[in-house]
């Protein structure tokens, strides 16, 4: 069974093409400036020189029309037609409190969707348009969504509702969410394989690291608290978003600077986080070369990073009553050693000890603490693609 996972940015698209009999990437592919000059589609398939085709996509139906052509194309593609495709799994950014799994599309589900978008209108609208450009495509084809937040639901009331009056959770949907919940499901149950243990019995912290970055708590195979909130701005310093922060200083932005409520949201969202601190960019290798040259605003920013992950792995411990293992994934998670090194440092007295030598990889599975260490620590590269076709072949089977 062949199943293509679509995630659907506003002007860009990620598919891979995954054949589930063994779990392999067919394909793997990124559109870009979908909508804008400049269009262009990517596909790797391993061994082959890169398949571009740069020509003007006015919308994402152009361009998931353009991925189906890359994909059964005579000589760059991997399938002979696109019958070969079982299903398709669509990521979906938020599923409220409607969805704790994932599902398979229906008329019901887009309607329920259309009102998530509410709760996320940068990133479900996208989604959205992803799932209805496909279904006209492939109408016969079936499709699943699924959702960033759906991990997550299994918080408990006091960690998800925040101390406002409660009506507002009532009336407006105003809670704790949390996000990159197909991430943290994926890398805290190959971190409980790689230790030989039932994830029932641990107590994993899960620390996404990323341009966008989250931490979770997963106790006994469920998420119960994690760092992103009511949207992805919540919890750690970000590439450019600024995490916690006091919130009186978003109406001190608007009334004594004068900032719209759209102004705003600009600074918290694209201008803050390591490029608001660093003025250098959002980029983390980009902050490390500044900071290796003296740059003390990168150091700073790298600084605050760091601290703000480990202050969370120090709560969530608390939150669990202990910690057996902690798990570092995403761009910065799997490859930065320095980065993994500087969090864990100062959390021996919880037992978490990481070893010089084993920290020296990127981007493979690895246990990287010391040899007796308490707790566990591991390198764990994330595959949201891989959980969305599981999740896809589970529910079309
Ligand atoms: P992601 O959002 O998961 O793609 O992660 C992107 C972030 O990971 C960027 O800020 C990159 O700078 C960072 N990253 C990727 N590779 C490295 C590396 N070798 N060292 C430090 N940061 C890295």
């Amino acid at each position: 069974m062949k199943v293509l996972v679509i995630n659907c940015g506003s002007s860009s698209l990620k598919y891979q093409l995954i054949d589930m009999s063994n779990e392999k990437a067919l394909a793997v592919g990124l559109v870009e400036r979908i909508g804008i000059e400049g269009s262009i589609l990517t596909q790797k398939v391993e061994g082959r020189d890169k398949y571009i085709i740069e020509t003007s996509m006015k919308d994402h139906k152009v361009a998931i029309g353009l991925v189906l052509n890359a994909l059964v194309d005579e000589k760059n593609g991997v399938i002979k037609s696109m019958d070969e495709i079982s299903a398709v799994g669509h990521r979906v950014v938020h599923g409220g409190e409607k969805y704790a799994k994932s599902v398979v599309v229906t008329e019901e589900v887009m309607k329920e969707l259309e009102e998530c978008a509410k709760l996320a209108p940068l990133h479900n609208p996208p989604n959205i348009i992803g799932i209805n450009a496909c279904k006209e495509l492939m109408p016969n084809t079936p499709m699943t969504a699924v959702f960033d937040t759906a991990f997550h639901q299994t918080m408990p009331e006091k960690a998800y509702i925040y101390p406002l009056p409660y009506e507002l959770y009532e009336n407006n949907a105003i809670r704790k969410y949390g996000f990159h919940g197909t991430s943290h499901k994926y890398v805290s149950n190959i971190a409980a394989e790689e230790m030989g243990k039932d994830i029932k019995d641990l107590k994993i912290i899960t620390c996404h690291l990323g341009n966008g970055a989250s931490v979770a708590a997963v106790k006994n195979g469920e998420c119960v608290d994690t760092s992103m909130g009511f949207t992805p701005l919540e919890g750690l310093a970000m590439g450019t978003r600024c995490g916690d922060i006091d919130p009186a200083i978003v109406t001190f932005l608007m009334t004594e600077l004068n900032m719209s409520a759209d102004e705003a949201n600009t600074v918290l969202n694209k201008k803050s986080g390591v490029l608001g601190i660093s003025g250098v960019s959002s980029d983390f290798r980009d902050i490390e070369g500044a900071a290796a040259e003296g740059n003390n605003r990168a150091k700073l920013a790298l600084d605050i990073f760091n601290y703000r992950v480990k202050q969370y792995i120090g709560s969530y411990a608390a939150s669990m009553g202990g910690v057996d293992c902690v798990v570092f994934t995403a761009g910065l998670g799997e490859n930065a050693i320095e980065t993994r090194e500087e969090i864990c440092s100062g959390l021996e007295f919880l037992g978490i000890e990481v070893d010089h030598e084993k920290n020296n990889i990127r981007g493979k599975v690895k246990e990287v603490s010391k040899d007796g260490s308490k707790v566990k620590v591991f390198v764990v590269p994330t595959n949201e693609e891989l959980v969305i076709a599981r999740d896809t072949v589970s529910l079309v089977k």
